[in-house]
């Protein structure tokens, strides 16, 4: 599926101090409008955000080709895992195999703090409760406390997903960062030819029919043809963890 985002993107705005981030993403979005996901990576490593950019991982079932084309650029730029403490044995063993496999040499697993934990999630069934509650205390904060050394993040969010994704551009402000979406026109046939071409490792759950995986808890396998984030939160109105509400 191809979705324009041009007519999102008004390079019009004007500039001053206080929306000094909003004009720089929405120039950048509308510079790189129709770019290929390589050349907009290289951009934002090598030349707009050197050294102050790192990439958001999930290692999940879509995962392996972006992390392919960040390790062609520089294998060296930090890749943050958010280490919920809830992850399939599969990810973790996964996350480890793929990081070695493309020669990431900075993985950064980022955990909630102890503290935290041991005061709002005790018996670790807070996902029961209140998802919300757990994403921001297992997800949301550890990645704010993360982001911080960094002007820039890069995610793996597509368009095909649907619902707040339809409409990406591939680049836009978040709070005091800009993030990076260089998959946005890939389609799930781009995804699977890739990592075809590239002989990239299938996360080992996806044989099983999970298509989109997150922690245990909140994933299910889904029925053939159904939308390939219908397993995440079944049963519930959530359909995002809340890191990309920051
Ligand atoms: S996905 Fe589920 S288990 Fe993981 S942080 Fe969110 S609510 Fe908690």
């Amino acid at each position: 599926m191809t979705i324009s985002v041009a007519a999102r993107v008004d390079k019009n705005i004007a500039f001053d101090e206080s929306n000094a981030l909003e004009v720089r993403a929405r120039r950048l979005a509308m510079r790189f409008s129709d770019s290929e996901a390589r050349d907009i990576l290289r951009h934002a490593i090598k030349t707009e955000f050197p050294g102050r950019i790192a990439l958001v991982s999930s290692f999940g079932a879509e995962s392996a080709a972006l992390l392919h084309l960040v390790a062609e650029i520089d294998p060296a730029t930090p890749v943050i895992f958010l280490e919920t403490g809830k992850h399939f044995a599969q990810t973790i063993s996964y996350r480890k195999k793929l990081a070695d496999r493309l020669g990431l040499t900075d993985v950064r697993d980022i955990a909630p703090a102890a503290e935290a934990i041991a005061e709002s999630d005790p018996g670790g069934d807070l996902w029961k409760h209140d998802a919300d509650a757990c994403c921001t205390l297992r997800k949301v904060e550890p990645l704010s406390g993360a982001l911080g050394e960094f002007d820039a993040w890069i995610t793996g969010r597509k368009q095909f997903h649907g619902g707040g994704r339809l409409l990406l551009p591939a680049f836009e402000a978040a709070a005091a960062h800009i993030k990076v979406n260089p998959l946005i026109r890939w389609s799930k046939d781009d995804i699977a030819d890739y990592a075809e071409a590239n002989d990239l490792p299938a996360h080992p759950l996806v044989a099983q029919g999970y298509p989109s995986i997150g922690c245990w808890p909140c994933t299910h396998p889904v029925a053939e043809g159904d939308d390939s984030r219908a397993g995440r939160w079944r049963g519930a109105a959530k359909t995002e963890c809340g890191i990309h509400g920051q």
